[in-house]
């Protein structure tokens, strides 16, 4: 029986882009960035916004545990100055795989 406060999967699409952030924090070390929820889709692709609590990881240490994750409308007081997290580019790692012969 799911929880009935676990509201339906609601993807990062439905946020509305320019008005709607998406506001991670590390409880751990305090940190709090915002995304804009179209440079998440490129990562992410159109995920549930809860998902992103796993999916994402501390930018200071890839193991502070989940991050809480929220969208959030800026209120204009808030809005002013408000630093966001812009996607610069996506690297692709390559990783080796070796096997013996
Ligand atoms: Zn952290």
């Amino acid at each position: 029986m799911p929880s009935p406060y676990k509201s339906k999967p609601f993807p990062l699409s439905n946020l509305n882009d320019g008005q709607q952030l998406v506001r991670v924090r590390c409880a751990y070390c305090r940190r709090t960035h915002h995304y804009f929820p179209s440079d998440l889709i490129q990562i992410f692709g159109d995920v549930d916004v809860d998902s992103l609590m796993t999916r994402m990881r501390c930018e200071a240490s890839g193991d502070h545990g989940s991050l809480k994750v929220e969208a959030i409308y800026p209120s204009g007081k808030e809005a002013v100055g408000l630093k966001i997290r812009r996607l610069v580019s996506i690297k692709i790692r390559r990783e080796p795989v070796w096997r013996e012969e």
